[in-house]
């Protein structure tokens, strides 16, 4: 059996912010045991707050607070924090909201109720990506497509395009393999996490968003100035 190395995890900080009491200690005490530094807020404002004085690496984030709405605090801190990882914590199961929360740069959800495991899972997935150190690589060229996979840019005709975390890695794997078929279990696993099994809804909807944004910009850019 294959055993990746683990990333130091003591060194993780993540956000928890649920109103629910029961949900949000069994998160902060279940990450805590796992060697996460876990601080737990009940509310947006207090997270807001939080995330001010603290620099996390991890938001997990539900969506039905009582003071302000967890898509405003995802947009406020995906806005002020590029590099954090948002995982949205719904029970919201609608196409819609889950559009919502992607849009509002979260890079991922879980549809509640969810086990601890299966969020650990999901957590060791999205940091070991974010830890493997990648050397600097040339820019991918398509056309007049550049994707700087280091600087993390994505350019077309020269003019930045704004793509979510999970976009661009959907792009750089497609740009890798330009002019191959990929199949879904490869994306599924290179772009999320290799041991998911469950729904790739969340593959047609980044794949979705992707699209959209290509095709707006490469609009913009066909425009007469
Ligand atoms: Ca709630």
């Amino acid at each position: 059996m294959r055993t990746p190395a683990a990333p130091d995890r003591s060194r993780f900080r993540v956000l928890v912010v649920e109103d629910d009491d029961t949900i949000g200690r069994h998160l902060e005490t279940g990450l805590r045991s796992h060697d996460y530094a876990a601080t737990w807020s009940r509310t947006g404002t207090g997270a807001l707050a939080e995330a001010t004085h603290t620099s996390y690496d991890v938001l997990l984030l539900d969506l039905g607070l009582p003071d302000v709405d967890g898509l405003d605090v995802a947009r406020t801190l995906r806005a002020r924090h590029p590099g954090l990882l948002i995982i949205i914590l719904t029970a919201r199961t609608d196409d819609i909201d889950v559009i919502a929360g992607l849009d509002a740069g979260a890079d991922d959800y879980l549809v509640k109720p969810f086990s601890l495991t299966v969020l650990l899972a999901r957590l060791r997935a999205h940091l070991r990506r974010r830890t493997i150190a990648s050397p600097r690589q040339q820019p991918i060229s398509i056309g007049d497509l550049v994707l700087d996979t280091t600087a993390r840019r994505c350019l077309l005709h020269g003019k930045d395009i704004p793509l979510r975390p999970k976009e661009f890695e959907l792009l750089a794997v497609l740009a890798r393999q330009a002019g191959a078929a990929v199949s879904r279990e490869t994306l599924m696993a290179e772009v999320w996490d290799e041991n998911w099994f469950g729904s790739t809804k969340t593959l047609d909807v980044t794949m979705a968003g992707l699209r959209r944004r290509l095709t707006h910009a490469a609009e913009a850019s066909a425009r007469p100035a």
